[in-house]
C-alpha cells in the first residue's frame, strides 16, 4: 500500500486478461471518520487482498496511537472493475455503501446494468446486420456477461446503505470534500474534491497514461470534453488520483493532454470523411485508417469512439450519413476544403 498524499493510500489491485481487467485502484481517506473510494474487483481472491491491506493500515493507525474508523464506501461510477467488491467488502469490514442516486438505479437489476452495455447505436454502426451477424452479436453479448460474472466477481449493488445526489458535500474526517457529477465516460460518474488540499478523486475521467474508454450506449463525447473542462477549472488542483495507474502530479498539463488528444482525434476524423469526399468512408474503414494494422480487439475497443466521433460530427452538421444497399452506412462531408 501506498501512501500518496498525507493520510491518503492507494491499494492497487492486480489484473488479469490484458486489457480486458485492468489493473484497478482503490483509494481510503484514513482517518476519524475515513472514507473508501471505489470498490475493485469481486472475485474473492482480489477481495481478501484488499481486506488484508485494510487491516493492516488499520493496525499501523493504532500502533501509532492514532484514530482509525472506515465505515464508508463510495463508488464512482456504475463499472464492474469499481463496484464489484463493495458487497462483499461490506460484509467484511462492517461499512456503509454510498451510492449516487444515478449509480444506484443503473445497479438494481442486472437487466438495467447490461443494458449500459448493449452495443447498440446500430450495432456501433455496422447498420444492418445479417443473421450471422446478429448471430455473433448474440454470442459475443453472452461471452461478454459470463466474462465480466467470472473475471470480475460481479455483484450488483441492489441495496445500498445510502443514496445521494450527483451534486452535494461530504464529510470525511471532519472536512469538507465537494462530490460534482462528471458524465461522459459514463453518465452516472461522479468525482470527489477538496479544493484546500488540491485533491481530485477522478475515478475513470482522468487517467495517467491510459486514454480513458469512451463508446455507445453510455458515453457521450460532448459531455466528457465538459466534464474535463470543469475539472480543469477547478481552483488550487494540485493532484489527481485516477482510478487507474498513478497519481497524477501536474493535474493542469496531463488535463490539457487529454483536451487536446481528443480534438485531435476529432479533426482527424473529419479529415478523413472530408478527404474521401464524393465516396464518403464507412466506420469499418476509419477505424483500418487510425489504426492500421491493429487486431480485432483494438479495433473493437477503438470502434465504440469512433462512432460517438461520428455522431458528434454529425451534431455539428460537419458530416452527413447514408445508407447504401446492404446495409452499409457511409459518411460525406457536407463541405469540401
Ligand atoms: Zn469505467
Amino acid at each position: 500500500m501506498e501512501e500518496v498524499y498525507p493520510d491518503i493510500f492507494l491499494i492497487k489491485e492486480k489484473g488479469a486478461y490484458g486489457a480486458f481487467k485492468p489493473p484497478q485502484n482503490i483509494y481510503i481517506i484514513a482517518g476519524s471518520d475515513g472514507l473508501i473510494i471505489d470498490a475493485g474487483y469481486g472475485d474473492k481472491k482480489t477481495v481478501k487482498y484488499a481486506v488484508r491491506q485494510i487491516r493492516a493500515l488499520e493496525n499501523e493507525f493504532r500502533g501509532e496511537k492514532r484514530d482509525f474508523s472506515l465505515n464508508r464506501l463510495l463508488i464512482t461510477h456504475a463499472h464492474p472493475d469499481h463496484f464489484s467488491g463493495a458487497v462483499k467488502l461490506r460484509e467484511a469490514l462492517g461499512i456503509k455503501i454510498i451510492l449516487s442516486n444515478l449509480t444506484a438505479a443503473r445497479l438494481e437489476s442486472r437487466k438495467i446494468f447490461f443494458e449500459k452495455f448493449a452495443a447498440t447505436r446500430e450495432q456501433l454502426m455496422r447498420s444492418k446486420r445479417t443473421l450471422i451477424g446478429r448471430i455473433k452479436d448474440f454470442l459475443r453479448e453472452r461471452i461478454g456477461h459470463f466474462m465480466f460474472a467470472r473475471a470480475f466477481g460481479l455483484t450488483l449493488i441492489n441495496n445500498p446503505d445510502l443514496t445521494i445526489p450527483e451534486n452535494c458535500e461530504i464529510s470525511i474526517n471532519g472536512e469538507n470534500w465537494r462530490i460534482f457529477p462528471s458524465p461522459g465516460h459514463a453518465s452516472d460518474h461522479i468525482s470527489l474534491y477538496n479544493e484546500k488540499k488540491g485533491v481530485l478523486f477522478s475515478g475513470d475521467n482522468v487517467l495517467r497514461t491510459i486514454t480513458t474508454w469512451l463508446g455507445p450506449p453510455d458515453s457521450d463525447l460532448e459531455d466528457y470534453i465538459k466534464s474535463i473542462e470543469e475539472i480543469s477549472n477547478l481552483k488550487n488542483i494540485q493532484l489527481i488520483l485516477g482510478a487507474h495507474g498513478s497519481p497524477i502530479t501536474n493535474p493542469t498539463e496531463r488535463l490539457a493532454e487529454i483536451l487536446e488528444h481528443r480534438k485531435e482525434r476529432l479533426k482527424q476524423i473529419e479529415n478523413l470523411i472530408v478527404d474521401s469526399s464524393e465516396n464518403g468512408i464507412t466506420p469499418s474503414e476509419i477505424v483500418e485508417h487510425l489504426y492500421p494494422g491493429e487486431g480485432m480487439w483494438k479495433h473493437s475497443i477503438a470502434r465504440g469512439y469512433v462512432v460517438l466521433t461520428l455522431e458528434y460530427l454529425e451534431k455539428l452538421e460537419k458530416i452527413s450519413r447514408k445508407l447504401e444497399k446492404k446495409g452499409i452506412i457511409r459518411f460525406y462531408p457536407t463541405y469540401s476544403k
